[in-house]
């Protein structure tokens, strides 16, 4: 089977007019639509998604963040996608990401970075059941 990744437009993204821009540069790679929804987490599901991150000082502000507006949820596939993707992502702080990445052409705060990819197929597994249990 294709490799899947689960991609969020965080909803600074969304809130900033980002979603056509992101799925433009995912689309234009080659990776394809499996999923996509836009929806606000609840607490639950947010502080489940980023459970390794539990013990981190900014969990809270993190999980306020990732809740406080609606996001875009998508699955896509192609090729390496999990490794694809995080390449089009840039790297986590965007004033360190390249220029040419999504974080590295519209971001300036480490939060607030408009993008999530899932980082290994075990944790693309893991997001994607999150997510959108049917697929
Ligand atoms: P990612 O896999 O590149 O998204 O990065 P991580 O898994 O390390 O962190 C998850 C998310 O937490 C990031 O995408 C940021 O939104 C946020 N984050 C990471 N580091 C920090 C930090 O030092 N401070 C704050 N406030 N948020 C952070
Ligand atoms: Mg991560």
């Amino acid at each position: 089977m294709t490799d899947r990744t689960l991609v969020l437009v965080k909803p600074d993204g969304v809130a900033r007019g980002l979603v056509g821009e992101v799925v433009s540069r995912l689309e234009a790679k080659g990776l394809r639509l499996v999923a996509a929804e836009l929806r606000t987490l609840t607490r639950e599901v947010a502080e489940e998604h980023y459970g390794e991150h539990r013990e981190k000082p900014f969990f809270g502000s993190l999980v306020e963040f990732i809740t406080g507006g609606p996001l875009l949820a998508l699955v896509v596939e192609g090729p390496r996608a999990v490794e694809a993707f995080r390449a089009l992502a840039g790297a986590t702080d965007p004033v360190k990401a390249a220029p040419g990445t999504i974080r590295g052409d519209f971001g300036l705060e480490v939060q607030n970075n408009i993008v999530h990819g899932s980082d290994s197929a075990e944790s693309a597994a893991r997001e994607i059941g999150l997510f959108f249990p049917s697929l």
